[in-house]
């Protein structure tokens, strides 16, 4: 099961400028941008992950609650993995490690009732 794979951005981007940007903690820094989409480059220390590892936070997340008697079915698991390849979580290009962990934590928590904390406590 290879969500990394199946994973195609519409672009091939490529960075050939760079502009002047606040970074999340509001320093400016040059950040190379897309010629084709004009997509800016995360430049922060926070790198992003690839679509795999979320896909291995759910398995993890999964097991742990199966071993407390709580089931996530596949279909479950499936519909958050469709959300988050739909929002583009696997584009390393633009996220930052937080963003990414918000977003995961905003689409699993609408699938999964859980608590937010515990979620957060597998990434
Ligand atoms: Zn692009």
């Amino acid at each position: 099961m290879s969500y990394q794979q199946s994973f195609q951005h519409p672009c091939s981007h490529e960075f050939k400028d760079s502009e002047w940007l606040p970074t999340e903690n509001g320093i400016l820094k040059l950040h190379p941008y897309c010629s084709n989409c004009g997509l800016v480059k995360n430049v922060s220390s926070d790198t992003a992950k690839g679509l795999g590892y979320f896909a291995n936070v759910l398995g993890r997340l999964r097991s742990d609650l199966e071993r407390k008697g709580y089931k996530i079915s596949k279909a479950q698991i499936r519909l958050i993995m469709e959300e988050l390849k739909k929002r583009e979580i696997g584009d390393t290009y633009s996220f930052s490690f937080t963003k990414q962990k918000k977003l995961f934590m905003d689409v699993a928590t609408k699938y999964i009732k859980i608590n937010k904390n515990y979620l957060e406590s597998h990434l």
